[in-house]
């Protein structure tokens, strides 16, 4: 095999035996800058582009770290177009590879694609073109797009492939987006998985994974799925091994931040669309929903409560080819301003400015990446409230490492003081190859200090100190833990929400919780008539809002005093709180004991949120009575924990 063979041209780039691909000493330096010139018309690279270009010009397996829009493509497509054969990229979504190919040949670049929609004819005529090479009088095709689907399941690709292997021209693989490959991502793509075979089938064909979202474990696994060698320091490479590049993840143009979600849905929708009208009208989002359903009804009622100002889309797997082109073409338009979408949306895609909910930090981090790749601000939202944990972990309970990572999204979404940029730099530096140094600046890529500054720019940076108080919580945590006891004790379930709203003295009327609002306040029946659950036993109602409850419940489930369990039925899993064997060590002290301040004591941070006028309206006396009014109706939430969502 022709391997291009690496001669470093000063002393510089080796040191004691190891590359820095990072530098420019390399022979064929002049040539790169040429081909960014003209080719790509470009002038400089950008974070650790030229690195990767080196180590691929150099034969070597790569994985590369980069943040979306950071230019991970250029890193094939430059080594595809200078010298000979065929680089085949793997890609995920057709839109994208449309997307690619279209850039490649407005450069000049000869390239194909081919996908599940390639017509045989089109296909017998790339494979002729493949076989023969330039003998013909054609160009040579430099890259090949194709769909794991398509390497999965055409035998005839493979065996081109192999030809072309024999003849010396098949210079490398590049596999995009990369943590598809993951079972432990939240974005697994079973196709992908299969594309272990490359290495079996061609072990000395390089391989190239980009993408930008790896953690501590899906760095290994994505290793052992390509089949590839351990890794190997991109700025001091062995001469064996998977060279690694990671460029700082964070991008300083997005702001995250983490806004009360309205417990009922149609609430929820106006906050979300005042949000929309006030700080970006007109312009581009993706609103990020859980289901397909979710997709559908958002996007409906945000059309109806702007009046059609807002201009919604849907997209998710479940749509067809054709309406998902349609819906891009419109989106780029400007005739669609915000896409509705489960993440089946907008892999590599170049636009978006609002954000929803997401099921692990990962995700979450991936679909923001998604946000201004043009480099200008752009809002990354988490529309949150405790409530969407049970939601959440009915759609993760099946997934490896599911819990954990729902956990790690609810701690970012309820700490309302860490900087965000801190918070997923601790997450995604567990791994010892992204330190936590990734998320500073370019410069600090060679530290290894791992000091991460706060961003100045998310909503905790921002946040003024009176906005949020800490209160000690220690004898609401009791009298819920009681409560949740009792329930358990008596054979009844609870969601979070039930819970809530018992501990409040509200009737929330599910599973068994026979409620009503006449009679002694606090006296709720489980399970028929069975069993009771009385208020005055655990001294007494809690009086706290609505918001406030749920978010302690949510804080007690993350420091494992409740728990999530799993009830499945013939139509979905529902999931129910109870009191986890930790709780025991707080209930079996006595409410003096507690009152007096001994033993455990338990803090929460909470919103200084100004009191709601509109309900104060009505005269009521608590705050607990005013939000007794969200209840009535059967509101959105509580059609969604039900699991009918
Ligand atoms: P990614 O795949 O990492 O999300 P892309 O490869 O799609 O990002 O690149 C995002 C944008 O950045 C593209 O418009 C691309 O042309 C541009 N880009 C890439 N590299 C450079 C560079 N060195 N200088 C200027 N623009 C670049
Ligand atoms: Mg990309
Ligand atoms: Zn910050």
């Amino acid at each position: 095999l022709p391997k291009p063979t690496i001669v470093p041209s000063t002393k510089a780039s080796v040191q004691s035996g190891l590359i820095d691909y990072q530098s420019s000493n390399f022979i064929f330096a002049p040539q790169v800058m040429q081909n960014l010139k003209n080719t790509f018309h470009l002038n400089h690279f950008r974070l650790c582009q030229e690195g990767v270009i080196n180590a691929a010009v150099d034969g070597r397996d790569i994985v590369c770290v980069m943040p979306t829009g950071g230019g991970k493509s250029l890193t094939y497509q430059l080594p595809a177009v200078m010298g000979r054969g065929l680089t085949v990229v793997i890609s995920p979504l057709l839109a994208l590879i449309w997307d690619q190919v279209r850039g490649l040949k407005e450069l000049g670049v000869e390239c194909v694609m081919m996908t599940g929609a390639t017509s045989t004819s089109e296909q017998n005529e790339i494979y002729e073109r493949m076989r023969n090479g330039s003998s013909t009088g054609n160009k040579e095709i430099r890259l090949c797009y194709v769909t794991p689907e398509k390497v999965s399941k055409s035998k005839r690709l493979i065996s081109t492939l192999e030809k072309l292997n024999e003849g010396g021209r098949l210079r490398r693989f590049v596999i995009d987006e990369a943590h598809c490959c993951s079972q432990l991502g939240h974005d697994f793509r079973p196709d992908y998985k299969k594309l272990s075979m490359l290495k079996t089938l061609f072990p000395r064909v390089p391989i190239q994974a980009v993408t930008a979202t790896l953690s501590s474990k899906t760095l290994p696994d994505l290793l052992k799925i390509l089949r590839l060698g351990p890794i190997t320091d991109g700025r001091a490479a062995k001469s064996t091994g998977t060279v690694f590049f990671s460029a700082p993840l964070f991008r300083p143009n997005l702001h995250y931040k983490v806004l009360p979600k309205p417990s009922n849905a149609k609430s929820a929708i106006a906050a979300m669309g005042a949000w929309i009208q006030k700080n970006h009208p007109g312009q581009s989002g993706i609103i990020y929903c859980l289901s397909k359903k979710d997709t559908e009804t958002v996007a409906e009622e945000l059309r109806e409560w702007s009046n059609g100002d807002i201009k919604t889309g849907i997209y998710h797997a479940g749509i067809g080819d054709y309406e998902k082109e349609r819906i891009h073409v419109g989106w780029r338009q400007g005739k669609v301003n915000v896409i509705c979408a489960t993440i089946a949306f907008g892999l590599g895609i170049d636009k978006g400015d609002v954000r929803y909910m997401s099921k692990s930090l990962e995700g979450y981090y991936q679909e923001t990446g998604r946000a201004g790749r043009d480099g200008q601000d752009s809002d990354c939202v988490l529309f949150y409230r405790g409530q969407d944990a049970a939601r959440l972990s009915s759609l993760t309970y099946g997934d490896v490492d599911g819990s954990s990572k729902l956990q790690e999204m609810l701690r970012f979404a309820q700490d309302l003081r860490t900087c965000r940029k801190v918070a997923f730099a601790k997450y995604f530096s567990a791994s010892a190859h992204l330190s936590a140094s990734a998320w500073d600046a370019p410069d600090s890529l060679s530290s290894s200090s791992g000091s991460t500054s706060s961003c100045g720019i998310c909503d905790n940076c921002l946040r003024p100190a009176d906005s949020i108080i800490t209160k000690d919580v220690t004898i609401e945590t009791w009298k819920i833990l009681k409560v949740a006891q009792a329930v358990e004790r008596d054979g009844g379930r609870v969601t979070l929400a039930n819970l809530a709203d018992l501990v409040r003295g509200l009737g929330g009327g599910l599973f068994g919780v026979v409620g009503g609002g006449e009679g002694k306040k606090g006296k709720r029946k489980l399970n028929g008539e069975k069993e009771k659950v009385d208020l005055e036993e655990v001294g007494g109602k809690i009086t706290m809002s609505k918001d406030d409850i749920e978010a302690l419940l949510t804080h007690l489930i993350l420091l494992g005093y409740l728990s999530d369990s799993y009830h499945a039925t013939a139509f979905s899993v529902n999931v129910y709180i109870k009191p986890s064997d930790s709780a025991v060590r707080l209930t079996r002290l006595r409410l003096e004991d507690i009152q007096a301040g001994k033993g455990i004591q338990i803090e929460c941070t909470f919103l200084a949120i100004e009191p709601r006028m509109a309900k104060s309206k009505k005269g009521k006396k608590s705050d607990t009575d005013e939000d007794a009014d969200d209840d009535g109706g059967g509101d959105g939430v509580d059609k969604l924990e039900r699991g009918k969502g």
